[in-house]
């Protein structure tokens, strides 16, 4: 199979095309188009062009687009989850999944399409503002560049088209290079609904190539970047006077307390669920957990037996739990991240070892703050356990790091909830969750090097609309 780039409404044969790979077998899924900067060229014309009709759109048009989009996704759901499956490595039950997630996205997209609200200015409030009525209006900006990671090839796409478009803007998706085929699938679908031809483009290959010409194209108004902390970093730096939102990594902890020492073996699947959904693939796995002392053994032993369990297999298996990483690349940084840490102190509870293209699942204790495996993201299935003496230290630990985006504490104590709760540097604080949590309609986004700025679909559409007052002067 050969998928083109997605331009002005249709699949345009590419000049040059990559491979695809299955990474746990190895397989070629399909030849995909490798973008030139002349085809992102072409794609920001298109988008360009097809602002007018998509701002002229009616709200309740671009919610009807929107809602047909969800419809036409639930009845393919089995074909994006098996595309997903195979370009993510994502086990199937979570592929499946996320195209549930993703169907929800567009639906809450379509509802925030219809509720771009502005508000009333008293300007007789000011000195000589007597005989006017003022409102405010949120106007789309343009152009979105989109830049995603392999991780939510289908979700992570649909969290910057859904409010882009709820919006009335125009949109260019450059997807990870690993995965972009339900962007491609995703964009076929959106003309189905009758979204005006070149209002969402598709434009697959080189990350820093296709990038520059986005940043570079004074007619692309913001970039909206999902994805590590080096590229967000470097993308900002580059991006002049555009928008930005930055959604990137992080290290995220959880904090059980003896409060909840009655829930050991709940919070330790939860836990369990965290720190390993898709091998820990995730922005905000569960990467460091701190116990406090009392309960530390009992949590330790739950939480080790419960991870023996986890099925490792095909990812097309409905059984499959846990399978091989993105890359081999991945799958040697983290093994040697895990042997630097057993070699300088600390205690391989389980895993620790290769298995087909993945790993493991690996839990240590033991650990020194300034570990690769506590102090940096992983993105595996590694995590760390710390016995606490109170909830002060596990708030101390929670905050020694450069990222914040979600964190967890379990405790049945309401004061020392709010406690951590005001006390933790993150953008998210979960309390009686974990901080793998993430509804698609919440305000999401980091502090530190986790990100600038936010998702959620309602917040997402703040920064890609403008605002503008408009003054009517009713004495003149
Ligand atoms: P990545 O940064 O390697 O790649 C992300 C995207 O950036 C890809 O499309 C890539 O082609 C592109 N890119 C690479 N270099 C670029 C450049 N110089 N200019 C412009 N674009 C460039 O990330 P990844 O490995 O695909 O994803 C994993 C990372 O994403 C992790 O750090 C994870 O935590 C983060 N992530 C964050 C969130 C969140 O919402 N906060 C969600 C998912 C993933």
């Amino acid at each position: 199979m050969v998928k083109g780039l997605f331009i002005e409404g249709m699949e345009v044969t590419p000049t040059n095309t990559y491979a695809v790979i299955q990474p746990h077998t190895e397989e070629v899924v399909a030849q995909v188009a490798d973008a030139t900067e002349s085809e992102m060229q072409q794609a920001v014309d298109s988008a360009y062009k097809a602002f007018g009709e998509m701002k002229a759109l009616s709200s309740a048009d671009r919610a009807g687009i929107l809602n047909r989009v969800a419809d036409l996704l639930e009845e393919v759901k089995e074909d994006f989850a098996r595309t997903i499956a195979l370009e993510a490595c994502k086990p199937i039950t979570a592929a499946r999944g996320e195209v549930d997630r993703s169907v929800q996205t567009l639906r809450f997209s379509a509802d925030e399409a219809k509720h771009i609200g502005g508000e009333y200015i008293p300007l007789d409030a000011a000195k000589g503002g007597e005989g006017r009525d003022a409102y405010t209006i949120h106007e789309p900006i343009g152009i979105v560049g989109a830049i995603t990671p392999f991780n939510f090839p289908l979700n992570l796409v649909v969290h910057k088209v859904g409010p882009a478009l709820a919006a009335g803007n125009t949109i260019i998706v450059k997807p990870a290079e690993q995965t972009p085929l339900s962007s491609l699938k995703l964009a076929e679908l959106f003309i189905k609904a009758g979204l005006p031809d070149g209002a969402f483009n598709v434009i697959p290959g080189d990350g820093p190539k296709l990038g520059r010409v986005l940043l570079d194209d004074s007619r692309v108004q913001k970039i909206s970047f999902t994805g590590s902390p080096q590229v967000g970093k470097l993308i900002k730096s580059q991006a002049g006077l555009k928008r930005v939102t930055l959604e990137l990594g992080s290290n995220s902890a959880l904090y059980v307390d003896e409060s909840s020492k009655d829930s050991l073996e709940d919070i330790a699947s939860k836990a369990v669920t965290g720190a390993f959904v898709y091998n820990g693939q995730v922005c905000i796995s569960t990467q460091r957990i701190y116990v406090h002392e009392s309960v530390f053994e009992d949590f330790k032993q739950s939480l080790v037996s419960k991870t023996k369990k986890v099925p490792f297999g095909d990812p097309l298996d409905d059984d499959t739990m846990v399978t091989s990483l993105i890359n081999k690349k991945s799958q040697q940084r983290i093994l040697k991240w895990i042997n630097e840490a057993v070699e300088s102190g600390a205690t391989l509870l389980t895993g620790g070892e290769a298995k087909a293209n993945g790993i493991l699942l690996t839990v240590l204790t033991d650990i020194r703050s300034t570990d690769k495996v506590s102090c940096q993201e992983v993105f595996g299935p590694v995590v760390i356990l710390q016995p606490v003496k109170d909830d002060e230290e596990a708030l101390n630990l929670m905050n020694d790091s450069d990222f914040g985006l979600n964190a967890g504490v379990f405790t049945n104590n309401l004061q020392q909830a709010l406690a951590m709760a005001h006390g933790l540097d993150v953008g998210q604080v979960l309390v009686n969750d974990i901080p793998t949590t993430r509804f698609d309609h919440m305000p999401y986004g980091g502090v530190k090097s986790s990100g600038y700025g936010h998702e959620g679909v309602k917040y997402a559409i703040r920064e890609m609309t403008r605002l503008k007052m408009i003054s009517l002067n009713y004495r003149f």
